[in-house]
């Protein structure tokens, strides 16, 4: 594919500086850590504007909504939301970066028509169900029960982990349809109304002293079998379309931001060298800082190729696994430095000589997840040896 940037796109690129030169900071900065209910306000307006003004599924086909922008398109937009410091997509990640991809691909007509336009709006947020306490890794080993009772799935069990369950109205569910069959074969898909009765709801408090993640319970939950996506006990094929858009292509829009967070380093590295050998005017500084802009760039290509991949074949290849594998232990060396470069005040935590002390731990901290989020990375390389490298399987 052609990934070299045509008049066009140059003339897309235009537009969407402008808008989003207009629009950011109109909408102003999103609110404290930890206060959920207005930061779901604050993602979920932002999403509208976007929508309202032609910006939002760029990659959905248009018959669901989207746009179906070209992959050229689809990375200039990337770009330039970077650029311009645009609001996180927070709360609309899963529905956007997955459970809606999942539903293009594997939806019944009805679940696409309901689902797809409010996604694309703003006006429901999803979270993702997969994990429980005993089965992370390995996810087929989900023991969370659904029975069939008429037209709906009776589904009892725990789900662990589930990111920003406590402001979510619908819940890609994993559940177990046939305890009988070989672990694999025996689970179903399902769309959960997390307005449901028999669901609750526990947030869960991290190392950064907020509350991202959640545990939910769940006593005799019914849910519509319409609500399955994908044939009863065919949801481990159905799951591995989700994963691969969740490690494939959900995390362009951090990779591009990275340039962003090397910019800073190397700002905050121009600071302390006031310290001398402790920050630029130190040759392992800078060739670190050399060597991670080069990652990044690197690492930009590869998720080019992965975006432009999953637009030839409907979804990105386990090639993203090695994306995502890459993206999380780089995100961590950068966050490292700078926790170095700023040296002993980062333990007061407050901000200090005009240094953002607080932020900068804060997301030290929260870089701690990404290796574990969406697959650990001895999961990914596992996967990276025996689908890409084709080697014999671990053990
Ligand atoms: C920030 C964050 C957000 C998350 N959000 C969600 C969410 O929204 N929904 C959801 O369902 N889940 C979510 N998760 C859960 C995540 O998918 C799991 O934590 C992850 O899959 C690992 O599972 P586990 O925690 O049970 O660890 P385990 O599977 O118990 O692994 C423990 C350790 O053993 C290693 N290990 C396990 N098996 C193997 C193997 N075969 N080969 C080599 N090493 C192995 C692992 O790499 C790891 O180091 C989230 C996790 C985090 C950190």
């Amino acid at each position: 594919m052609d990934l070299r940037y045509s008049q066009q796109d140059e003339q897309f690129r235009a537009q969407i500086r402008e808008w989003l030169a207009k629009e950011v900071p109109a909408h102003g900065p999103p609110p404290p850590p930890g206060d959920w209910t207005a930061r779901r306000a604050y993602d979920t307006a932002w999403q509208r504007k976007l929508h309202d003004a032609g910006y939002a599924g760029l990659a959905w086909p248009a018959e669901f909504g989207g746009r179906g922008l070209p992959v050229t398109q689809q990375l200039v937009y990337l770009e330039e939301y970077a650029r311009a410091d645009a609001p996180y997509i927070s709360v609309n990640f899963v529905g956007l970066m997955h459970a809606g991809p999942t539903l293009i691909a594997e939806g019944s007509d009805e679940q696409r028509r309901f689902h797809l336009p409010k996604i694309l709006r703003g006006d429901s947020v999803w979270c993702q169900g997969f994990s429980e306490p005993g089965a992370g890794s390995d996810l087929a080993a989900l023991a969370t029960r659904a029975v069939r009772d008429g037209d709906d799935y009776v589904v009892s069990g725990q789900k662990i982990w589930s990111t920003r369950a406590h402001v979510a109205d619908y819940c890609e569910l994993l559940v177990r349809t046939d305890p009988a069959a070989p672990k694999h074969r025996g689970i179903s898909w399902l769309i959960l109304d997390m307005r449901s009765p028999g669901i609750e709801v526990r947030p869960m408090k991290t190392i950064d002293g907020e509350s991202h993640f959640c545990e939910l319970f769940l006593d005799q939950v019914r849910v519509p079998v319409s609500n399955r996506v994908g044939e009863e006990n065919d949801g481990w094929r159905v799951t591995n379309v989700t994963l691969r858009f969740e490690r494939g292509t959900a995390f362009a829009q951090h990779i591009i931001t990275m340039r962003a967070q090397l910019r800073k380093l190397v700002a905050l590295a121009l600071e302390r060298a006031q310290v001398p050998g402790s920050g630029w005017d130190s040759d392992e500084i800078r060739a670190k800082v050399g060597r991670m802009a080069a990652s990044v760039d690197a690492l930009w290509r590869m998720t080019q190729m992965c975006i432009s991949e999953a637009e030839r074949i409907g979804a990105p290849a386990v090639f993203g696994s090695a994306v995502k594998l890459r993206y999380s232990e780089l995100s961590q060396e950068i966050t490292d430095l700078a926790m170095r470069l700023v040296g002993e005040p980062i333990v007061g935590r407050a901000d200090v000589g005009g240094i953002p002390t607080a932020e900068i731990v804060r997301e030290y901290l929260w870089s701690l997840q990404y290796t574990i989020a969406a697959g650990t990375s001895q999961i990914q390389r596992n996967l990276i040896a025996e689908r890409i490298l084709g080697l014999p399987r671990a053990r």
